[in-house]
C-alpha cells in the first residue's frame, strides 16, 4: 500500500523534529519545508532524519509553497513553521506577523491552489499565548476552547490571525483544518532561546564548571508546561479524528519559572539557586502574561490524549540530556 505522506513546516524545530520521529515510526513519507540559502539547522536535519524530504520553500513565498504543496502531494500538512519566540516577536513584530499569521494563510492557499483542499488534512500550531491570561473568568479550570483570547504580543497577535483564518477555511471552503491550541511544551529539542531550555543548559554548564550563572528575566511568571513528545502525538491524533476540530493540549497544572529553577538546580544537588541567577531588566517583556493554566479535558476525552510526563519528570529529562551534551570526554 502506498505511505501516507506529510509535509511538515518548521521541521527544524524543537516539534517538528519530535512530529518527524512519531510519523515515520508510523510509516509515513516525510517532507519538510527547509529555507534560507545557507540553513545551519539543514545538516541536522539530514543527519538525524536521512529519510526525509526536503523542500526549499518560504512562509513568506507564496510560489514556494504552492510548488512544496504540489511536490509532496501531502496527505497531511503540520504548519509549525513561525516566529514562535514572544521577546523575538516584540522587538520584530512586522516579521512575525509576516510568517507567522500571513504564512499560514500563504500555506492554506497553496492547498487551494494545488487542488489538494478536499485531499489534505492540514494542522494549525496555535497557542496558549492567544489567551494572554487575562480572563480571569476561568482561574481554577484553565483556559479551555471557548475562552476568550486576549493576545498580549505580536506574537499572540499573529498566531490569533492564524488559527482564525484556519478556521475560516474549514467553515468556508469545507477543508479539514484541525487547530491545536497548545499550552507550553519543551523538552531536550527545545531553542536556547527558551527559559526553560536556557536554565537547563546553565544548570549542566554549571553542573561541569564551564560557567556560574545564568542571566533571566521575570521569575514570577507561570506556565503550563508539558513535554514536546506527548504533544506532537495529540497533533497527528487531531489529524486522524473523523471531523476537524479545535482541541486545547495542556497538562492542567501550572508552575512559576522559580519552580523551574528549584527542580533543575536540585538535580545537580543545589538546593538555593538564588547566586546562580542574575535578572537582566532588558530580558523583560512590554508586557507579560503572568499565568497559563490550561484544560485539556476535550482532547481527552475526544481523542483520547493523555500527556505522560509530568512537570518533575519533564525538568529532570531536559536536565539529564544537558548534563550528557556539557559531560567533558570520558564522564
Ligand atoms: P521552534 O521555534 O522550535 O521552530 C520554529 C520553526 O519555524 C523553525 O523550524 C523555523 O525554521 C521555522 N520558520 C521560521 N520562519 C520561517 C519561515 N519564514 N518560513 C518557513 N519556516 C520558518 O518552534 P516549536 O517547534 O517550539 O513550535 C512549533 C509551532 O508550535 C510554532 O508555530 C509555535 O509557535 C507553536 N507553539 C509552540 C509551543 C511551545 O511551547 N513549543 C506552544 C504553542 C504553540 P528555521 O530553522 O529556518 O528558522
Amino acid at each position: 500500500m502506498e505511505p501516507r505522506r506529510a509535509l511538515i513546516t518548521g521541521i527544524t524545530g524543537q516539534d517538528g523534529g519530535h512530529l518527524t520521529e512519531l510519523l515515520h515510526e508510523k510509516g509515513y513519507e516525510v517532507f519538510g519545508l527547509i529555507r534560507g540559502q545557507r540553513n545551519s539547522r539543514r545538516e541536522a536535519v539530514v543527519g538525524e532524519f536521512p529519510y526525509v524530504h526536503l523542500i526549499e520553500a518560504d512562509l513568506t513565498d507564496q510560489t514556494s509553497l504552492i510548488r512544496a504543496v504540489d511536490v509532496a502531494q501531502p496527505h497531511e500538512i503540520y504548519n509549525l513553521g513561525a516566529i514562535s519566540h514572544v521577546g523575538y516577536s516584540f522587538r520584530n513584530p512586522q516579521l512575525t506577523a509576516d510568517v507567522t499569521a500571513k504564512g499560514t494563510l500563504n500555506l492554506l492557499e497553496a492547498v487551494r491552489i494545488t487542488g489538494l483542499d478536499q485531499h489534505t488534512r492540514f494542522y494549525q500550531a496555535s497557542t496558549s499565548e492567544m489567551f494572554g491570561g487575562l480572563d480571569y473568568n476561568r482561574p481554577g479550570t484553565g483556559y479551555d476552547e471557548d475562552s476568550l483570547f486576549h493576545p498580549r504580543s505580536p506574537y499572540g497577535v499573529a498566531k490569533l490571525y492564524a488559527h482564525w483564518i484556519a478556521r475560516n477555511y474549514r467553515e468556508s471552503y469545507g477543508m479539514f483544518v484541525a487547530t491545536g491550541i497548545l499550552f507550553n511544551h519543551e523538552g531536550e529539542r527545545r531553542g536556547l532561546e527558551f527559559v526553560t531550555r536556557k536554565i537547563t543548559d546553565a544548570v549542566a554548564r554549571i553542573h561541569w564548571g564551564l560557567a556560574d550563572h545564568v542571566t533571566l528575566g521575570d521569575l514570577y511568571p507561570k506556565r503550563d508546561w508539558g513535554y514536546a513528545g506527548d504533544y506532537v502525538r495529540g497533533m497527528w491524533q487531531m489529524l486522524q479524528h473523523h471531523e476537524p476540530d479545535d482541541f486545547v493540549l495542556a497538562t492542567g497544572e501550572t508552575h512559576s519559572i522559580e519552580e523551574f529553577l528549584t527542580l533543575a538546580f536540585g538535580e545537580i544537588g543545589i538546593e538555593d539557586w538564588h547566586p546562580y541567577v542574575r535578572q537582566d531588566a532588558e530580558l523583560q517583556r512590554p508586557a507579560e502574561v503572568d499565568i497559563l493554566l490550561g484544560n485539556p479535558a476535550k482532547a481527552e476525552r475526544v481523542l483520547g490524549w493523555k500527556r505522560e510526563v509530568d512537570f518533575a519528570g519533564l525538568v529532570k529529562r531536559m536536565v539529564d540530556h544537558d548534563l550528557r551534551l556539557h559531560a567533558p570526554e570520558g564522564r
